[in-house]
């Protein structure tokens, strides 16, 4: 991923101007570089850690659900070609404990194509990096740094790294994740709460196929997903997330194989026949939190960066990638008019479109945890009520069908 750093040294004069410095080579940063460079936008993308950290397969077992809008973007800019496996969901079958109803989405009746993707985030982390190399000159990634400190002029803001050397920049985003410097050292305020919840990740090997399904178990500690990957080698392959209680996560996870593969089973059933553990386990502290604004003068917010939220719906990333296609958008218009990148028009905008969307989608995942991980007797015959009543209403289960594939409401043009 490292390229010649378009840097000045402290004894330098002139500091050398990229038009937009992204902090943060996550998935959306790099992504958000894969898309500004693309269009032929000088950019400067500045991570913390080495590229060969980021790649490796212990760094993130996860695998994220991409929604068919979120896919269609990452295809416009030329990244999901890159992508070196994946797996069409083809249907989701939501469950409640062993309760008789449940709600079931199917592909088919809405049309052909899939509900979303199944991605392991290392495969998206491999894309971004195979983008990035097609890109030349337009793109310098400058790693491992860190920013200490940032300034703005009228024209300019400039990023100092911890080694004194600076950047210079019409525009910088923030895509440094939930504990985003950037965004403090900006003076923007963050409301949130961490959930009593931990989610444990792994990958099972299963011997019977999981016919591109995924599964959502609501179980009393939170939601348990099973979700479909690719095969691997002749290996039926499936990603857990188990959201289990803060106070008990840590007991599951200190378990021996074969221990904490009995409990997967007892809560995986018996459908996916006798199943094996790939690979290491994984934990993720949860919380929600969300920024009060999404720029301050010349610095902009995007992903977790500006919006953190529960995985239940598997929603998190892909909100990131409507923040990019959104922010892409603007930066573009803006050029093209011959504006400031940063102009306060532009980021205002981005606001009003964004943060709407990630407000109502926070609060969502959170009433949905809220209400699915308990054990309350009334609480739970409302709920499933409510499941067994959506999944007989064909228009209601449609639109919350292209709610899940990210098809509704105001998408940037890279989305459609
Ligand atoms: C268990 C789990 C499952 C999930 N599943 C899904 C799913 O199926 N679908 C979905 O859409 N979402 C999912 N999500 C959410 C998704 O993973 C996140 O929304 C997404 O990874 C956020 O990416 P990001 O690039 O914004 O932040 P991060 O991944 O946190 O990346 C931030 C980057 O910034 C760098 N950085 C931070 N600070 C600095 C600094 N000061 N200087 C330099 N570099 C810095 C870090 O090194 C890092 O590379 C899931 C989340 C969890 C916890």
């Amino acid at each position: 991923m490292s390229k010649t750093a378009a840097l000045t040294h402290p004894a330098d004069t002139q500091a050398p101007r990229a038009e937009v410095a992204i902090v943060g080579a996550g998935l959306v940063g790099g992504t958000l570089a894969c898309a500004l460079a693309g269009h032929g936008i000088k950019t400067v993308l500045i991570d913390r850690l080495d590229p060969t950290t980021m790649s490796a397969p212990t760094f993130d077992g996860r695998a994220s659900a991409i929604a068919l809008s979120a896919r269609r973007f990452l295809n416009a800019i030329g990244l999901w070609e890159h992508v070196a496996a994946s797996e069409p969901i083809r249907e989701i079958r939501v469950s409640d404990g062993a309760s008789p109803f449940f709600l079931h989405y199917d592909h088919s009746e809405i049309g052909s194509d899939p509900l979303g993707s199944m991605a392991e985030n290392r495969h998206l982390r491999g894309a971004i990096a195979a983008k990035m190399r097609d890109l030349g000159d337009t793109l310098t990634v400058i790693t491992p740094a860190s920013v200490a400190s940032l300034a703005q002029t009228a024209d300019t803001i400039t990023l100092t790294l911890e080694d004194g050397r600076t950047v210079t920049a019409a525009l910088a985003v923030s895509a440094e994740g939930r504990n985003a410097a950037l965004r403090d050292l900006a003076g923007i305020k963050v409301t949130g709460w961490t959930y009593p919840q931990v989610a444990i990740v792994a990958t099972i090997g299963h011997e019977r196929s999981h016919d591109g399904i995924a599964h959502e178990r609501f179980l009393p500690a939170g939601p348990f997903a099973i979700l479909p990957l690719p095969d691997d080698n002749g290996v039926h392959r499936s990603s857990l997330v188990w959201t289990e209680r803060a106070d008990t996560a840590a007991s599951y996870l200190a378990l021996p194989d074969a221990e904490f593969l009995s409990e997967i089973g007892e809560r995986v059933g018996g459908f996916l026949g006798a199943l094996s553990l790939i690979g290491p386990r994984f934990s993720h502290p949860l919380g929600l939190q969300f920024a009060a604004q999404y720029s301050a003068g010349r610095l902009v917010l995007v992903g977790d960066a500006a919006h953190g939220i529960h995985p239940i719906a598997g929603q998190g990333l892909n909100l990131g990638f409507r923040d990019v296609a959104a922010l892409t958008e603007i930066i573009i218009d803006a050029r093209q008019l011959g504006l400031d990148l940063a102009h306060p028009e532009g980021l205002a905008r981005y606001q009003r479109w964004r943060r709407t969307d990630n407000l109502v989608m926070a609060g969502v995942t959170d009433v949905l945890n809220r209400l699915f991980s308990n054990d309350i007797a009334p609480v739970r015959l409302a709920r499933d009520v409510g499941l067994g009543i959506v999944n007989r209403i064909p228009p209601l289960k449609k639109l919350l069908m292209r709610h899940a594939m990210g098809t509704v409401g105001d998408l940037p043009r890279l989305m459609r």
